[in-house]
């Protein structure tokens, strides 16, 4: 059975957006992106993050800082009983400087490629899915897939998952 999905952006969704990011001590959680997180793996999400990190084209930091952050963010969320389930990345950028990363790909977002490769590697559902982002790229990224799209605009990521994920969200018990 084909199973449903929360792809997140990383910058600017799940952590302040500092400009290319890649150092461990710059990472800084957005208010309750982790508690976010715990809640779609306790729904049954994978948790899958999709992001853009020209960083690397441009050659301000290898793709080994990429891993070595995103393996970080995995060992700071048990402290939340939370996990990501899988890391999608596009590192390239046509115009950048190095010629192994200046290439016009298709997972550049808003192009979908990140999210295909997750539907690729894992059985989801796009229609049980969500997308949510914080520029208007990720939700058209989302769109093109096929994935519904929701723009993050500051507060808690939790409440906004909880909202976007539990229809009317949650209800008294009637009485
Ligand atoms: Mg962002
Ligand atoms: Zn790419």
């Amino acid at each position: 059975m084909a199973g449903k999905a929360l792809f997140l952006d990383r910058d600017g969704t799940l952590n302040v957006d500092t400009d290319f990011l890649h150092r461990i001590e710059d990472f800084i959680w957005l208010p309750g992106a982790p508690e976010a997180v715990r809640w779609a793996n306790d729904h049954g999400y994978l948790v899958i993050v999709v992001t853009n990190q020209s960083g690397v084209a441009r050659g301000y930091f290898p793709e080994e800082d990429v891993g070595r952050l995103h393996n970080w963010m995995n060992e700071d969320l048990k402290r939340f009983g939370a996990h990501i389930d899988a890391f999608y990345y596009c590192p390239h950028l046509p115009d950048g400087p190095l010629p192994a990363y200046a290439k016009v790909c298709d997972c550049r977002k808003p192009k979908p490629g990140l999210i295909e490769a997750a539907c690729r590697d894992y059985d989801i559902d796009r229609n049980a899915s969500l997308l949510i982002g914080d520029a208007p790229r990720d939700v058209e990224c989302a769109e093109r897939a096929g994935v519904r799209g929701v723009r993050y605009e500051g507060g808690s990521l939790l409440d906004l998952v909880v909202k976007e994920l539990s229809g009317d969200g949650p209800r008294l018990a009637a009485g």
